[in-house]
């Protein structure tokens, strides 16, 4: 089919919606190393699993086998609200770059959360619900997963309480009020309604938080409360599983149209858009049926594929979890304070992880200087404030563009905008201000953060 019969937009209608779900560790040899119980330094039950999760979650979390998932009804009027999401030609940023590629992006900002965190957030609700649990609780950083969650627990009529790091909550209120319309409680942590909570404002009075002391207050207040559950808004298989949607979507989509992409491109943080994203194109390249190239973006400041160790960690710096094999800076590990760009996240999805171990994807690391003139770019020439994350995606978009203005090369390039930038202006602003930094972490900064991977039986010989 000839270029010139894409549309800007190429929408699906809502028949078109996908009704299932795409696993890609049908493909995957053995799919990953197992979660580990830290306690017994074995591979973690079904049991094991339960204390904090829901029973169908767990039942996706461990399924290498079956390649599609239904989407159960439920979900998917949920879903109808905000999806399906754009995929758009880009063809203003084609112009401005001047390339023979062809640019596509497919945009989860178009919901009230601003990003594609809903997603899973709808799917963990509805079967906490059909599990007959009353109440979730979880943490938020920059708070667009607290937002997804205040959403979907909302539409399914539980309860909800967000552990919100302090410092984010006093520096994104707005974000807060939008939960708490939502109906949500939004606790600043540390706070002093939790054990953990109470413990690190005895020791670091005045702190501002950090995820992982949210974590650990969360984790607390569900174990400790009847008929609720705690839930993540990525890194697990399962939530790759619901983010498959974004993939499913635009496999659809570019059928539709008579096309395929040749590069896919998404931005890193725990791997759950990109996963979601590449998930049908990667099942069908691992089986020889196509040779697309897919390259994960991560901030060079917090730079867990290209700079990270494969072993064993925790997935929170609270030590709660159980431990899964991953590229990982180390569950101790923090990104200097000048960084802005989000994708702050220690480890990585090991589905992601597992495929890049394997040589199936590409890794960039970029500075967030270059990073934020990417996103400046895009919204000058395709109307939308991306997020800071969604613009390490942009940016390697970009240079993969330029690469084909200097080969001659026509690729068919499709990248993830995961959100909007709507709640990142103090970023926006250090840009503007021109006091943005850039800070790459030294050999000696990464030990500090790989000291803190568990020295235990599972990772025995890892240098
Ligand atoms: C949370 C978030 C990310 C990173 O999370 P992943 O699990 O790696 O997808 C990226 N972009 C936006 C807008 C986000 O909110």
């Amino acid at each position: 089919m000839s270029d010139k019969k894409i549309p800007y937009k190429m929408y699906l209608t809502e028949e078109e919606l996908p009704k299932f779900w795409y696993n890609v560790k049908a493909h995957m040899n053995s799919g990953h190393a197992p979660f580990i119980n830290p306690a017994t330094q074995l591979p973690c039950t079904e049991k094991d699993l339960q204390k904090v999760f829901c029973d169908e979650c767990i039942e996706q979390e461990l399924n290498d086998t079956d390649e599609l998932i239904k989407i159960p009804e439920g979900i998917l009027d949920f879903y109808k609200m905000f999806r399906p999401s754009p995929l758009v030609r880009a063809y203003f940023l084609e112009r401005l770059l001047n390339t023979p590629a062809e640019i596509y992006y497919k945009f989860e900002g178009n919901n009230t959360s601003g990003s594609h965190k809903l997603n899973s957030a709808a799917a963990q609700a509805y079967y906490a619900k059909k599990q007959g649990l009353k109440e979730l609780t979880t943490e938020t950083g920059a708070g667009q997963w607290g937002t997804a969650l205040s959403m979907a627990a909302s539409f399914y009529g539980l309860k909800l309480t967000v552990y919100m790091v302090k410092v984010s909550a006093e520096q994104k209120p707005h974000r807060r009020e939008v939960i708490r319309t939502y109906g949500a409680d939004v606790i600043p942590s540390p706070s002093d309604t939790t054990d953990a909570g109470r413990k690190i404002l005895a020791e670091f009075p005045g702190t501002g938080g950090s995820l992982g002391c949210a974590i650990a207050e969360a984790v607390e207040k569900a174990v400790n409360t009847p008929n609720c559950k705690y839930v993540l808004g990525s890194v697990l298989d399962h939530v790759l599983l619901h983010q498959s949607v974004i993939g499913q979507e635009c496999k659809i989509a570019f059928e539709k149209y008579g096309i395929a992409p040749d590069v896919i491109i998404g931005c890193c943080g725990g791997g759950s858009n990109f996963g979601g994203l590449i998930a049908p194109f990667m099942g069908e390249k691992l089986q020889g049926k196509n040779n697309i190239e897919f390259i994960g973006v991560e901030p060079a400041s917090c730079p867990t594929l290209t700079r990270g160790k494969f072993a064993y960690d925790f997935c929170d710096s609270a030590k709660t979890t159980p431990m899964a094999k991953m590229y990982t800076l180390g569950c101790g590990f923090m990104p200097s304070p000048n960084h802005a760009g989000g994708l702050r996240y220690h480890g990585m999805s090991p589905v992601v992880s597992q495929l890049y171990h394997d040589g199936h994807i590409r890794a960039v690391a970029v500075e967030q200087s270059a990073v934020f003139e990417a996103a400046v770019k895009f919204a000058k020439c395709e109307g939308i404030l991306p997020a800071p994350e969604s613009s390490h995606a942009i940016k390697a978009a970009i240079d993969e563009a330029l690469e084909c203005k200097r080969t001659g090369e026509k690729k068919r390039i499709l990248f993830g905008l995961t959100g909007t930038g709507y709640f990142d202006l103090s970023a926006y602003k250090q840009y503007n201000d021109g006091a943005m930094t850039d800070y790459i972490p030294t050999e000696a900064d990464l030990k500090r953060g790989f000291d803190s991977i568990p020295k235990c039986k599972v990772n025995e010989g890892l240098a």
